[in-house]
């Protein structure tokens, strides 16, 4: 069960994660204008209320997890999003970052492999607010070449490698955030498409993220 009552006392905790975000490094203020205006407990079992503002990923279903605040933040934070972004995000799960990409004024356009999760999002609580996200059931490996290309790409599980797809769907001088594994844990890497389709690669810290899985689940 989920409950859609945004109190006061969310609000104060919402304030209270702003802080912490910023304590750890993050400075983008739409990033941050995004994350404490969107209550995060709407997405999650009503059995999370009380730590739903936690610095944590927390269980959404079909062994699947909403992504750390942090996480969320930083990814959105090397994404340089602005109004009127064209952005593809691969694994919706909980529809938590691709709000806060659409808060942040982007066209979203979001790809979840899971069948069950991808039907959850039929009673998106948020389909009046945030129009200006579509939802795709398939495989973000092939990414969504009918609305390519992408002014930036953000995956939000663990990539085994770079996925080829997915760079040809950016525009030239795009972005893609993107955790690429290395051993237990993830590299983010940031790359910029260059004019002649090859890309730069910088590389920021290390994450840990459920895997991104081939093919699609029923
Ligand atoms: N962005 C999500 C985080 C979800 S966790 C949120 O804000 O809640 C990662 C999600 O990626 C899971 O739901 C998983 O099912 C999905 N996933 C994994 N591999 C995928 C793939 N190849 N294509 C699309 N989704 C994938």
């Amino acid at each position: 069960m989920k409950l859609f009552e945004d109190t006061y006392r969310h609000k104060g905790l919402r304030m209270k994660l702003i802080k912490t975000l910023k304590d750890k490094g993050i400075s983008d203020e739409n990033v941050l204008y995004a994350i404490e205006h969107i209550p995060r407990h709407f997405f999650l079992d009503s059995a999370f209320d009380k730590i739903a503002y936690e610095d944590r990923a927390f269980p959404i279903g079909e062994g699947q997890t909403i992504s750390q605040p942090y996480t969320v933040a930083y990814q959105s934070q090397l994404l340089q999003v602005r109004r009127g972004d064209k952005i593809l995000e691969i694994g919706t799960g909980s529809g938590y970052q691709a709000s806060v990409l659409a808060e942040m004024g982007a066209w979203v356009y979001t790809i979840e492999r899971q069948k069950k999760l991808f039907d959850k999002q039929k009673e998106f609580i948020f389909k009046k607010k945030y129009p200006n996200i579509k939802f795709f059931y398939g495989d973000g490996f092939e990414g969504v070449p009918a609305y390519a290309p992408f002014d930036k790409i953000v995956i939000t599980a663990a990539a085994p490698f770079i996925p080829p797809k997915l760079v040809e769907q950016l525009k030239t001088g795009g972005l893609m955030v993107i955790p690429v594994n290395e051993g237990d844990l993830q590299r983010m890497l940031r790359i910029t498409k260059k004019e002649d389709g090859s890309y730069e690669e910088e590389i920021f810290d290390y994450f840990s993220f459920v895997p991104m899985l081939g093919g699609k689940e029923k």
